[in-house]
């Protein structure tokens, strides 16, 4: 094939994003797609397919597809051409490319992938669940996932109500943290509720949107996205979960449906120690039987540090090995804790999983 480089000026830093933050992803692409593997058709859905696997990385854009450089543990590292699924026309078209290649190869692999779709949903009521965990309580249809955690949507955060500055971000990705059926009042066909909880944290774009809401305000959201947690599914083995108040309400969401006969160790982070009592406040058992140690007003500079130090005193040095791991926290602290973290529990990458949530803006 023909292929023809995409120049602008900020691929180096898109290629730096992709590689960094979404090593699981490429790695899925690179097995599935070079190796033509097909394991929803063959019926094995948990098979580990990318052990011999060290690292992907995007080395060069087309805009017929990539180049990825493929890193193994036990031979010398390839070169492989990964076709888009329809040629792109500017740097800004990559990520649905991306999106497409990222759904096909979830596909073969029997998991769900992100969802390029518009759900709607109506506002009834909010409340401040802790001093700063707002929720939302919200009316949907019937196609939302009842028993998962951490699904997220990309919500639009334009406001019905007319904010009085411009939006400094578009959309955000909030957690359903929990969605039910009930009969309504008036009959007896079901309704679908959800709760989804937002930080806040002062002036910012997401916080605004939540706070403006009234009832009966329908919003959107444009894309969905399932957390990759099938690695805790299995019900077996200590679970170490490192979440700040944008992923304590997956945490909790995980916590109500825990099925594991060992309960997990949860490093709970908040910035003001009120907020704190969220993992506690509407979870019976699971969370009462869960270690949960707290972090607070530390700032994000130190995290690392003392997440790293929580870790050795609580678990390390108390001998508790840690068979697998979710987080999701700001995006230098989520890498700079892989890089710490991953000789210490020595874990193969998909038992080992810290996301990025949030980025920190110091302008
Ligand atoms: C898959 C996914 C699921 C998520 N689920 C949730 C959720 O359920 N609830 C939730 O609240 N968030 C959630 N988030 C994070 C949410 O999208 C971010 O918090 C969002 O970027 C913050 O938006 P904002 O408008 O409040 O602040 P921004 O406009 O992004 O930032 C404004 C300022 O606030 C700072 N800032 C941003 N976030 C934080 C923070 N968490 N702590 C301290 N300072 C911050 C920034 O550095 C910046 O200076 C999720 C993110 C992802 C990717």
């Amino acid at each position: 094939m023909e292929k023809s480089l995409i120049t602008h000026p900020e691929k180096p830093l898109f290629i730096e994003h992709i590689n960094e933050e979404h090593q699981d992803d490429l790695v899925n692409i690179a097995t599935v797609l070079i190796n033509n593997i097909n394991i929803a058709k063959q019926g094995n859905a948990d098979m580990d397919i990318n052990t011999e696997i060290e690292r992907v990385l995007i080395t060069e854009i087309y805009h017929q597809g990539i180049d990825i450089q493929v890193n193994y543990t036990q031979r010398p590292s390839e070169t492989h051409f990964i076709a888009f699924p329809a040629p792109i026309e500017q740097l800004k078209e990559l990520q649905s490319q991306y999106i497409i290649l990222k759904q096909q190869t979830d596909k073969k692999l029997g998991r769900q992938s992100i969802k390029l779709r518009k759900q709607q949903f109506t506002f009834i009521d909010s409340f401040l669940v802790t001093a700063n965990m707002y929720r939302l309580l919200l009316s949907t249809s019937d196609d939302i996932p009842l028993e998962q955690a951490g699904y997220a949507y990309l919500f639009d955060l334009e406001s019905p109500h007319k904010p009085s500055q411009p939006l400094s971000r578009q959309h955000c990705y909030y957690t359903l943290r929990k969605a039910w059926h009930t009969p309504t009042e008036i009959d007896t066909q079901r309704q679908t509720l959800a709760w989804v909880d937002v930080y806040l944290h002062g002036d910012t774009a997401g916080g605004n949107w939540a706070r403006s809401l009234k009832p009966n305000d329908v919003i959107s959201s444009k894309r969905e996205f399932p957390e990759k947690i099938q690695h805790l599914d299995d019900g077996k083995g200590q679970v170490l979960l490192i979440a700040d108040e944008t992923s304590l309400p997956t945490v909790a969401r995980l916590l109500e449906l825990w099925h594991n006969p060992t309960p997990p160790i949860i490093i709970s982070i908040t910035n003001d120690p009120a907020d704190q009592d969220y993992l506690t406040h509407d979870i019976g058992t699971p969370a009462q039987q869960a270690t949960i140690i707290p972090i607070s007003q530390t700032a994000q500079a130190e995290l690392v540090t003392t997440i790293e130090d929580t870790i050795k005193t609580h678990i390390s040095d108390a001998g508790i090995k840690i068979d697998k791991v979710w987080g999701a926290l700001e995006a230098n602290t989520a890498k700079t804790l892989r890089k710490r973290l991953k000789p210490l529990f020595d874990l193969p990458r998909g038992d080992f999983v810290l996301k990025v949530y949030w980025r920190l803006n110091n302008e």
